[in-house]
């Protein structure tokens, strides 16, 4: 799960990293009051910033700073309901603004491909910091972390030597950096970014902009991290599936998938999107893993929310029997096809069945059998995939 700006600031100030004092608005006069009360203690100037789950809000126009209440009124109006790469701005974060004479780029985060962490630090950063690393990579550091030894006083110093942070930074740049580290390692996160991290004109390092990502599969160990869901941008069709337990990922095709094992429904995803090229260009509507154990309930749960999706044309439901065989699974979707309608929901969008592996001789003949009309079994995945295919581009 990501955070959005203003969460990510709420953790790093519990673990005493510098922030600026700031509020969420929702609306123009809210970010006005938010203003006044920083007027009201000697701080006129505040900065305005949309809070969506995205980069490059301050190029998108999406970060101003403002003179005082007024002006943040205004500066709020503008950006509040702001189209930021397909977000929209339903928030902004109020600030006291900061005097900043250089931007620095610091980062924790997990190096898969090296099976480490790895801190990314720079005497570059601000909004440019993509292309100093394009262009000139020797201003990026990049210093690998120990899971065991962790970031201690010195670890943190090394960063910011290898950074080349200037000596007046040094210092403040070292203790934030450790506790940035702490926020990492206590948070079960995978990324915790800064940038700009900023050296005031007063002299203090503080992190003008925070990312955070936490590791959904932590969630057990982290109860307080179910406050940072963000409710607004969930799918609703995702929302149902979590309630009912199901794997789901709302994609953006039209050929509804479902399947027994997440490596399985990860290459039927690949083979449909492939076969849909035919077919001016259909897609996969979704990711559904039923799981080894497919129940005639998790199987009805999962075309329910399936066929509850309205860009969906057709289904592929492709099982490979197991240590649940294709006959045990071919009853669960007959049903399934019987408790949903016997829920007066009518199965009429065409469900594409391929059935191989354990015991799939049997369970195609029971699926024949029982004759349904909106089902059509062909044998192999390519074949399947093809027809589902073809089936929703009509
Ligand atoms: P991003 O573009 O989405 O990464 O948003 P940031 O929070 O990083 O803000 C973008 C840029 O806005 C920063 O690099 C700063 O240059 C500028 N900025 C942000 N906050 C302040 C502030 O308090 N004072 C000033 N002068 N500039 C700011
Ligand atoms: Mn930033």
């Amino acid at each position: 799960m990501d955070l959005f700006e203003h969460q990510a600031k709420e953790l790093f100030a519990e673990y005493g990293v510098p922030v600026p004092q700031g509020k969420v608005a929702h609306t123009p006069e809210e970010a006005r009051e938010i203003a006044e009360g920083f007027a009201a203690t000697g701080t006129a100037r505040v900065v305005v910033k949309a809070q969506v789950k995205t980069g490059g809000r301050g190029k998108a126009g999406g970060v101003k700073v403002a003179d005082g209440p007024a002006d943040a009124e205004e500066k709020a109006r503008q950006i509040l309901g702001m189209d930021i790469k397909g977000h929209t701005v339903h928030k902004v974060l109020v600030e006291e603004a900061s005097d900043i004479a250089e931007e620095y780029y610091f980062s924790f985060l997990l190096d898969r491909a090296n099976r480490t962490f790895l801190s990314i630090a720079s005497a570059e950063g601000g909004m440019e910091i993509e292309e100093v690393a394009h262009t000139n990579p020797e201003a990026v550091a990049k210093v690998a972390v120990d899971a065991l030894a962790g970031v201690d006083a010195a670890a943190a110093a090394e960063i910011v030597r290898q950074a080349r942070l200037p000596e007046a930074a040094a210092a403040g740049a070292a203790e934030l950096i450790e506790k940035l580290w702490t926020v990492f390692v206590k948070e079960d996160a995978t990324l915790v970014e800064v940038n700009p991290l900023i050296l005031t004109r007063d002299g203090r390092v503080v992190a003008l902009d925070g990312k955070v990502t936490l590791d959904d599969n932590a969630e057990f160990r982290q109860d307080k991290h179910t406050a940072f869901a963000d409710s607004s941008a969930t799918d609703p069709l995702e929302a149902r599936a979590k309630e009912k337990g199901l794997n789901y990922v709302k994609l953006d095709g039209e050929v509804g998938i479902i399947g027994n094992g997440a490596g399985l429904v990860m290459s039927t995803l690949d083979v449909v999107a492939y076969a849909g090229e035919e077919f001016g260009g259909v897609k996969p509507a979704n990711f559904l893993d039923i799981g080894g154990g497919a129940s005639a309930e998790v199987m009805a749960n999962g075309l329910d929310i399936i066929l509850g999706d309205p860009a969906v044309k057709s289904v592929f439901v492709n099982v490979f029997g197991g240590i649940t065989a294709c006959d045990a699974v071919a009853n669960g979707i007959v049903q399934a096809l019987e408790l949903l309608e016997s829920r007066g929901e009518s199965v009429d969008k065409p469900l594409v069945v391929r059935l191989d592996g354990n015991n799939a001789e049997l369970g195609r003949s029971i699926l024949t059998e029982r004759n349904h009309g909106a089902v059509q079994q062909v044998d192999t995945m390519d074949g399947a995939a093809r027809r589902a295919a073809e089936l929703a581009s009509r």
